[in-house]
């Protein structure tokens, strides 16, 4: 197997399960050293032996809430010291609640820009900083079909905050451009095997699963593997000639609708 990040520095934030520890264990299998960040260390030590155990290349668990800049200045500083650089920074934490909009309170709502958005800012920012020293590097958003279409009900903050990630992966790329860092952002349609989508089918119902399958083109939902894949194309060289983009990974549901 070709391997298509062989030495790289990665960072994946939201790397404790679902999505992110996807991405991170295929860019492990890929040859990347990755350091794994969320809130829970002990999970993410759990998850970071594992993907060693499979791939014999270094994983490093790293504590941070996306949301606290001193704690992301923390594990910037710190994979500096350890690396000496980064090359790669995907910005996959996140979350999703559900209220009519109606009822949407002021704080479920900042929730949501904090984590999603502002997280992906101020990571990519501290990333970027380093980056642009060490002459360039790939940032990768996780957006969401949320992001494009008005979907799931009940969920404007999320929605609105996906759509933020769009816009703000555009101005990434357009002013890093000139430095040799890419940024791309990923939309998912609805990913099984996730804490997200498990919350998701909890609360608007089991029988989202067939309903959901049903309306993609491909007739099925998707797996954490076919978002890491994506990812592995933004991260990797065969995406040298793409920047400021969103792609969307969802079985062709927005054909369906
Ligand atoms: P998940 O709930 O399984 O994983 C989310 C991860 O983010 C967890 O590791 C969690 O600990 C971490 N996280 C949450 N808040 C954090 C914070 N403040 N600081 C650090 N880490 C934090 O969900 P997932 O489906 O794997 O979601 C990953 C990304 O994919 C999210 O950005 C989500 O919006 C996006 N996405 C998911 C789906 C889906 O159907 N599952 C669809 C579209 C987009």
């Amino acid at each position: 197997m070709e391997m298509l990040l062989k030495d790289k520095i990665a960072i994946i934030t939201g790397a404790s399960q679902g999505i992110g520890r996807a991405i991170a264990e295929k860019f492990s299998k890929h040859g990347a050293t990755t350091i794994l960040c969320s809130r829970n260390i002990d999970k993410l030590k759990l998850v970071s032996e594992e993907i060693e155990k499979i791939t014999k290349n270094i994983a490093v668990p790293m504590s941070v809430d996306v949301s606290k800049k001193s704690d992301i200045d923390t594990v910037v500083n710190k994979v500096v010291r350890l690396f000496s650089r980064i090359d790669i920074l995907v910005n996959n934490a996140g979350i999703q609640k559900y209220a009519p909009f109606i009822e949407m309170k002021e704080d479920l709502w900042d929730l949501h820009f904090d984590i999603n958005v502002k997280g992906t800012f101020l990571f990519s920012q501290a990333v970027a900083k380093v980056m642009i020293k060490k002459g360039g590097g790939k940032i990768i958003n996780l957006s969401s079909d949320s992001g494009v279409t008005p979907v799931p009900i009940n969920a404007s903050a999320y929605c609105s905050s996906k759509s933020a990630i769009i816009g703000l992966t555009r101005i990434i790329a357009k002013e890093l451009g000139r430095y040799n860092i890419y940024c791309n952002a990923i939309c998912p349609g609805g990913i099984v095997d996730t804490g997200m989508f498990e919350n998701y089918s909890n609360t608007i119902g089991k029988g989202r699963f067939k309903i959901d399958s049903e309306l993609t083109a491909l007739g099925r939902l998707g797996y954490p593997e076919d978002v890491a894949d994506v990812a592995l194309f933004f991260a990797s060289e065969l995406s040298r000639h793409i920047t400021g983009e969103h792609i969307l990974v969802t079985g062709g549901d927005i054909m369906s609708q």
